[in-house]
């Protein structure tokens, strides 16, 4: 199972894959929003880190309330809003450790807490792309019997390839939707992000 240490972990690997990979987001937001993707996940990561650095939390639960609220008030634009709901309503279900189906549980409360503020579908080119077949393939490795680990691993993998498939979309929500159809051809800066934290997920898990 997946704990409190596995969470802080989680978003320790988080914090740097983002600051890594600051440049490549902004630059996808250039090409489609307005550059500031990378700058804004960045600035959110860094305050959760410093917020987490004195913290004793007492279960995943609690390590991700403090993600969602500082995510909230530091991020900004679009994806503070969105990413700040995701960690709340993941949170709500972990507040002990997580098995297969608990980490299906998780990913599809992050879900739809993304759905419900962001009003997206899938094939909008946005981050729900990234997160719908993330919370499936959990669910569906928890459900073939699959461990906690191997249900976290199976969405980071669905999550790098839901980003990938952002591609050739029409974006039809977000900044980007005001590109119309000179949308295809770019990756989604939030689906992109999106890939990036859940593979951090699974190698915390590893
Ligand atoms: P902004 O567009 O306000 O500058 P960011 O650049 O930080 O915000 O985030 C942009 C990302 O937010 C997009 O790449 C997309 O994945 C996501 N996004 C934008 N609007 C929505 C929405 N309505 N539903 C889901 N995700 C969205
Ligand atoms: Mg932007
Ligand atoms: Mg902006």
């Amino acid at each position: 199972t997946l704990g409190t240490a596995w969470a802080l972990d989680w978003i320790a690997r988080a914090t740097k894959v983002v600051s890594e990979n600051r440049i490549e987001l902004i630059e996808l937001d250039r090409a489609i929003g307005d550059g500031d993707h990378g700058e804004n996940m960045d600035r959110g990561f860094t305050a959760v880190a410093a917020k987490l650095a004195g913290a004793e939390p007492a279960s995943p639960g609690e390590v991700l309330k403090t993600v969602a609220t500082t995510l909230m008030s530091t991020v900004g634009g679009a994806a503070g809003p969105l990413y700040g709901t995701a960690f709340l309503r993941a949170a709500k279900g972990a507040d002990g450790d997580l098995d297969a189906a608990g980490v299906a549980t998780m990913l599809e409360a992050a879900l739809e807490g993304i759905r419900a503020r962001g009003k997206a579908d899938t094939g909008e080119k946005t981050m729900v792309d990234a997160w719908t077949p993330a919370a499936v393939a959990a669910r569906e490795a928890a459900e073939a019997g699959a461990g906690a680990v191997q249900a976290i691993r199976a969405a980071a993998d669905a999550a790098v390839e839901g980003s990938e498939a952002t591609i050739p979309m029409i974006a039809t929500k977000g900044r980007a939707s005001y590109l119309g159809e000179r949308s295809a051809g770019h990756r989604d800066p939030g689906a992109q992000s999106s890939a990036l934290l859940l593979v951090a997920a699974a190698e915390a898990a590893e």
